[in-house]
C-alpha cells in the first residue's frame, strides 16, 4: 500500500484525535524505516516505549512461541508467564504483590482504586496530590490526577478528590496535606511534562513526610521505570521505596502491558472481587514482558543506558552551551533527556524527520529524546550532528 493511501484511509476512518508524522514499515535495533523506504534512527522509540529497539530476536520469538500455544485464558486461570512475572516485578520493585494490565492509564487507575480502599480503612481518607505538569493517562481518574488543564477541558464532571501542587515544591506539598489526603501521586522525574528532574533530595524528602503522616506514596514509573533512567525504577536513585509503583510504557518492549505493584500492607486492601480485568495479565503479554526483563538484565542494557545516557547529556550539554540564543537547558536522567527551548520546539520535529532523526517535541518547548536501551555511542554522534545541523541553520 502506497504512504497516500495509508494516510488517505486514516483521515476518512479514524478519530481525528492525532497530529501524525510518516507512515511506520519495519525497523531493525535502533532505525526504522518509512514506507517510501526511507530510513530514520529513532530517539523516540514510540513515546519511550520500544526498549530493546527493534526486531529484537528473544522477545519476537517469545511472543510468537508463546502466541502458537496460548494467548489468553481469562485471569480465571493461572499461567506460568503471569506468575513468573509477578514474582520478577515484585522482586526488582522491592515490593510484594502485582497486578498485570494493558496500560499506563489503566496501571494508574488500578493504583488510585487501591489507595482509595486503603484509604476508607485508615480513617476514610480519600484525597490524592498530584503535581501541576504531570502526565498520568487519559481516562477520567487519571486525566484528572494529570496537573494539566488542557486535558481536561470539556470533560467535567471530573471525580472529586485531587488537589495540585507544583512538582518539586516541598513546602506547597507539606501545606497542601490534609486530614483526608490518602496519598501522592508523583513522577520521579515529569516525562510529558517536559522532562523535569526535581532536586536530589525531593523523593525522599516526599517520603519522609508521607511515612510521618503514615500517607501513601503512589510513584508512576510508566515512563521512567523498567530500565529508561538507568536503574530498573527510577527511585532507586534516590533510595526511596513508594507504597505502590505503576509501569507500562517500556515494559512491553512495545507490546501493550502495564502492571501496579505495591507493598503487602496496601495490596491485601483489595480483596477478591474488588478489582478486575479481561485482558490484563494474559500469558502472550506476560510472556512479552518477561522476555523484555530477561533481555535487559541478560544483554546488560541497564549499564549501556547509564553509560549512553551519560555521552548523551554530555552532547546535550554541548548544544546548550553552543546555541544559548536557542537552546535554554538542557536536562534529564539516563536515556530520558532533552533540550528545553526559548521557542517552539515543533518545527525541529519535523526538520529532524527530514534528516533521518525521530525526536519528539512535548510541553511545547521541550524537544525529548527516549532512544532505546540498546543505542551505542555512534548512534549518539549521528544525532548530535543532526541536531547540530538544525540549530546551525538558525543561527
Ligand atoms: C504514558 C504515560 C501514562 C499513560 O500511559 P498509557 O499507556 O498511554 O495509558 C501515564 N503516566 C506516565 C508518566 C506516562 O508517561
Amino acid at each position: 500500500m502506497k504512504t497516500k493511501e495509508i494516510i488517505n484511509l486514516e483521515n476518512k476512518y479514524y478519530f481525528q484525535v492525532f497530529t501524525r508524522n510518516t507512515a511506520l514499515s519495519h525497523g531493525i535495533g535502533a532505525n526504522v524505516w518509512d514506507t517510501d523506504g526511507k530510513k530514520y534512527l529513532d530517539f523516540f522509540a514510540g513515546i519511550a516505549v520500544n526498549s530493546l529497539g527493534y526486531g529484537n530476536k528473544h522477545l519476537a520469538e517469545k511472543i510468537c512461541s508463546q502466541a502458537s500455544r496460548l494467548i489468553h485464558v481469562s485471569n480465571l486461570f493461572y499461567t506460568k508467564e503471569q506468575s513468573v512475572l509477578a514474582e520478577r516485578l515484585a522482586k526488582l520493585s522491592g515490593l510484594d504483590r502485582v497486578f498485570v494490565c494493558n496500560s499506563g492509564a489503566e496501571a494508574n487507575e488500578g493504583a488510585i482504586k487501591l489507595a482509595r480502599k486503603w484509604g476508607a480503612a485508615n480513617g476514610g481518607k480519600f484525597k490524592f496530590i498530584t503535581t501541576n505538569h504531570s502526565f498520568h493517562g487519559r481516562t477520567l481518574a487519571t486525566l484528572t490526577a494529570t496537573g494539566q488543564p488542557k486535558y481536561q477541558q470539556g470533560y467535567d464532571p471530573l471525580p472529586g478528590g485531587f488537589a495540585y501542587v507544583d512538582y518539586n515544591d516541598f513546602t506547597a506539598l507539606e501545606k497542601a496535606v490534609d486530614d483526608k489526603t490518602c496519598a501522592i501521586i508523583l513522577e520521579p522525574v515529569q516525562g510529558e511534562g517536559g522532562v523535569i528532574v526535581p532536586s536530589e533530595d525531593y523523593l525522599k524528602k516526599v517520603r519522609a513526610l508521607f511515612d510521618s503522616k503514615k500517607l501513601l506514596l503512589i510513584l508512576d514509573e510508566i515512563q521512567t521505570g523498567i530500565g529508561r533512567t538507568g536503574k530498573m525504577f527510577c527511585y532507586e536513585w534516590s533510595g526511596v521505596k513508594p507504597d505502590i509503583v505503576t509501569v507500562a510504557k517500556g515494559l512491553g518492549g512495545g507490546f501493550p502491558v502495564g502492571a501496579f505493584v505495591a507493598k503487602e500492607e496496601v495490596a491485601k486492601c483489595f480483596n477478591k472481587g474488588d478489582h478486575g480485568t479481561t485482558f490484563g495479565g494474559n500469558p502472550l503479554a506476560c510472556a512479552a514482558a518477561n522476555a523484555v526483563l530477561e533481555e535487559i538484565e541478560n544483554k546488560k542494557l541497564l549499564a549501556n543506558v547509564q553509560k549512553t545516557g551519560e555521552l548523551l547529556m554530555k552532547e546535550l550539554n554541548a548544544l546548550a552551551a553552543k546555541y544559548p540564543q536557542i537552546i535554554k537547558e538542557a536536562r534529564g536522567k539516563g536515556l530520558l533527556c532533552a533540550l528545553e527551548l526559548h521557542k517552539e520546539g515543533a518545527e525541529y520535529v519535523k526538520e529532524a524527520a527530514s534528516e533521518g532523526l525521530l525526536i519528539n517535541c512535548t510541553a511545547v518547548k521541550v524537544l525529548r529524546f527516549a532512544p532505546p536501551y540498546i543505542i551505542n555511542e555512534a548512534d549518539i554522534k549521528t544525532f548530535a550532528q543532526i541536531m547540530d545541523k538544525l540549530f546551525a541553520r538558525r543561527k
